[in-house]
């Protein structure tokens, strides 16, 4: 028997193996085998499907080693979804599954799962059933002790799958208040038996469960319109306001969706909002909710997975874009709440894939609907809500009716040229924030960058401390006092001097969160101050200590990159600063007014989100901005029609797709050679769809340099046609000598 097994190699899709006799009784599509690979490697895979005709040659084909599971660890119609994202996002399944597989199932030893197991006490055999009750006490008469803890154990233990009375020996000790002396009394006695079991690091949640909310009619009204627009389409665009309520609409239709006996995925685009969405779903749905991110352990992540494997338990999964993958039976419902966030788009490694586009097709193999839930829209979806291949729901009343927040702009250019910018904040917002802080209200300022300053400057020569491994300036973090490369991570001390004119006087310039902290405290020394950024939330302990310091009025002014813009829900800000409204709208990207006026819009939407109406104080060069013009008026089709129009004009999506070609190599002459060959031979099939090759903005990285080739490609051409031009002309190149070691990376509709 030959059979097909999915390894994480980029080389191929699949690898065959022969299957000694004795194995072959276990071995189907889905169980998972341990094999050797290349010379000395070994790797667990899955068996994608058994072969029905020997390969022509199988001198050189290697026997599976062992059986690791013979049960499938994943349901065929998932090996059907990596297989679409193997397909569209231009990589091999194997990739797939090393980036989907908990690593528990994939490599040896070491990181493999193991179980948790505690001891459980028992009643010993003879004594089961309650006619035995009598002559057991009897033997406990003369220790009260014995006879107490005894009583608690009928009291307290439970029913186990296996059908014995059970309890857990530290739940059964708290309980009973008793000690092992107790116990071990009545082990002796041959009353209780203690053993171990294995049982689940997964929290259970010990609560009574809440009935929903009621929702109020223009949610009522929302969600009517959605269960309409499901007759039709498959996907639904629910734009409503910040604080509207899509939450509250997500779990009338989950509960709907539950009747049916069906299961829900509720996708968030970051780890970070977990925490609030969780608490608030849990108190309705308790353990029917499972939780997978990137900071859960390795085992919870195998205990998640076979538990849905095995239909023990989950209904409903809350997490991030890698749970599109987990083994569900028949999902009825995903929600991918803030659709228009960039980290739903996976950037590396392979496989390259965009979460919410990725759940539209999930959704369509299982026949499940989709709800894309967001204030402000990508222009993706609004444009196919528009066009009508999605429903359309529109929610624009905050829930309670509070009026959505004032945003006042502030001219920084004008106050510059008046000397009056003292500091990186307004007398506005100097002035608002007093305000603020003396009736007991919260503030928050963002600033989108993290760090002290983005570079450091020589005050005569202009020089700039670089990385050496990246071709970037150094960011400086003054609380470590050093300089940080924010593309490979690497420090460096303060120079002393500048190497190019020994001038031993350097400036900053620009300014990041940890400046706009510093500041902050030394002109209000008496509040207390939190900074939410990547540098304070390494851990997710420490996220989420920094928010409940906020939500319970520690923290008086919080302040924050992108992180505090998403979806947390907080009911004591009246104010938010957006500190430097251009640095996000001056990115070199096609996105970049589209990302501006989402995240501001958003961080806005932070504003009294209860009751009062907040204020938002934007401080900008530019307040003639359309875009700025288009913000103060929350005015989103505004934005959108003008970005449609460029878009349009330029070539962009959602006119056309792109692909993003990434070629790194050691040596930049080579490059340069082979980026030149690449976009030659697509071009003879490709024609001016090809751009390029160009020099990124950072164009070495780890002592890679880098080129990049840009496809843009009619919406609607060949998919099929396309990997095959590609892969023809990646084969032509990498089978040239010279180029042996070049790495070629595809980013499908990148973001
Ligand atoms: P969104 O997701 O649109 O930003 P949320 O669902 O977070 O809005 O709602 C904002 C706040 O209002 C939350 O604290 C939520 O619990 C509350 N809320 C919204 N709708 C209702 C309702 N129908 N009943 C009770 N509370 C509600
Ligand atoms: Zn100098
Ligand atoms: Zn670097």
């Amino acid at each position: 028997m030959y059979i097909e097994v999915l390894l994480p190699v980029p080389l191929a899709d699949t690898f065959t193996y022969f299957v000694p006799p004795e194995m072959e009784s276990q071995i189907g599509a889905g169980s998972l085998v341990l094999v050797s690979f290349g010379k000395n490697k070994r790797y667990s895979g899955v068996v994608s499907h058994i072969k029905q005709v020997p390969p022509a040659v199988t001198s050189t084909i290697k026997p599976v080693l062992a059986v690791e599971s013979a049960r499938p660890v994943i349901r065929r119609p998932q090996l059907r979804f990596w297989e679409w994202i193997s397909n569209y996002y231009l990589c091999k399944l194997g990739e797939v599954s090393k980036a989907v597989l908990p690593s528990g199932f994939q490599s040896e030893k070491e990181t493999s799962y193991s179980e948790r197991k505690e001891p459980f006490i028992r009643m010993a055999p003879g004594y089961e059933s309650a006619a035995d009750f009598l002559s057991i006490f009897k033997k406990v008469k003369r220790s009260a002790k014995q006879e107490h803890l005894l009583l608690a154990f009928i009291q307290f233990a439970k029913l186990s799958d296996a059908g014995i009375q059970e309890i857990s020996k530290k739940e059964l000790l708290a309980k009973s208040q008793s000690n092992d002396a107790a116990l071990n009394g009545l082990i002796e006695k041959e009353i209780l038996q203690k053993y171990e079991k294995t049982v689940s690091r997964l929290e259970i949640y010990g609560k009574e469960l809440k009935p929903l909310y009621t929702l109020n009619p223009l949610q009522q009204q929302a969600y009517n319109e959605i269960v309409q627009s499901f007759r039709q389409k498959d996907v639904c665009l629910l734009h409503g306001v910040t604080s509207s309520g899509k939450t509250e609409i997500y779990t009338h239709l989950i509960r709907e969706t539950l009747k049916l006996n069906r299961q829900v995925l509720f996708l968030l685009p970051e780890i970070a909002l977990t925490t609030q969405i969780t608490d608030r779903l849990k108190q309705f749905f308790g353990d029917k909710l499972g939780v997978y991110h990137s900071k859960i352990s390795n085992n919870e992540r195998v205990e998640i997975w076979n538990k849905l494997l095995n239909d023990a338990g989950y209904e409903i999964i809350l997490g991030v874009r890698s749970s599109v993958f987990l083994p569900f039976r028949d999902l009825g419902l995903i929600i991918v709440d803030e659709e228009h966030e960039p980290s739903y788009k996976q950037q590396d490694p392979a496989p390259r894939y965009h979460a919410r586009n990725a759940a539209i097709v999930l959704a369509t193999m299982h026949g499940a609907k989709v709800v894309l839930g967001s204030a402000t829209p990508s222009v993706e979806s609004f444009h196919n809500a528009q066009t009508g291949k999605y429903g359309y729901v529109r929610l624009d009343k905050r829930f309670e009716e509070t009026e959505l927040p004032n945003i006042i702009p502030v001219d920084v250019k004008e106050l510059r040229r008046k000397k009056k910018m003292k500091t990186i904040f307004s007398p506005l917002l100097m002035e608002r924030m007093k305000e603020t802080l003396e009736k007991g209200e919260q503030v928050l300022l963002f600033q989108n960058r993290r760090g002290f300053a983005p570079s450091l400057i020589c005050k005569i020569c202009d020089w700039t401390p670089k990385c050496r491994f990246c071709d970037i300036s150094l960011t400086y973090h003054k609380r470590h006092n050093q300089l940080t490369c924010h593309y490979c991570g690497r420090t460096y001390q303060l120079p002393k001097e500048c190497p190019e004119c020994k001038n031993t006087e350097l400036k900053t310039m620009g300014y990041g969160t940890e400046k706009v902290e510093e500041d902050i405290q030394a002109l209000f020394p008496d509040v207390s101050v939190d900074r939410m950024d990547s540098d304070t939330t390494k851990s997710k302990r420490s996220f989420e200590e920094i928010i409940s310091r906020f939500e319970n009025g520690q923290t008086q002014i919080l302040i924050g990159t992108q992180m505090i813009s998403k979806g947390l829900d907080f009911s004591k800000v009246s104010l938010v600063g957006i500190l430097n409204a251009d640095a996000l709208m001056n990115f070199p990207d096609f996105r970049a007014y589209e990302r501006a006026y989402q995240l501001m819009s958003q961080v806005a939407g932070r504003a009294g989100r209860r009751k009062t109406q907040g204020e938002v104080i934007l401080q900008t060069s530019h307040p003639d901005h359309p875009l700025i013009g288009n913000i103060l008026q929350q005015d989103y089709e505004g934005m959108f029609n003008r970005q449609m129009e460029e878009r349009e004009l330029f070539k962009y999506p959602p006119f056309f797709r792109l692909i993003q070609l990434t070629l790194k190599h050691r040596n930049e002459e080579l490059l340069r050679d082979l980026a030149n060959e690449y976009a030659r031979l697509l071009r003879e099939k490709l024609g001016d769809r090809v751009m390029g090759p160009d020099k990124p903005a950072v164009a070495k990285i780890q002592n890679l340099y880098i080129k990049k080739i840009l496809l843009k490609i009619e919406s609607g051409a060949s998919g099929n046609r396309l990997r095959e031009i590609l892969e023809q002309a990646q084969k032509q190149i990498l089978d040239n000598p010279t180029f042996r070691y070049a790495v070629i990376q595809y980013d499908v509709d990148p973001v």
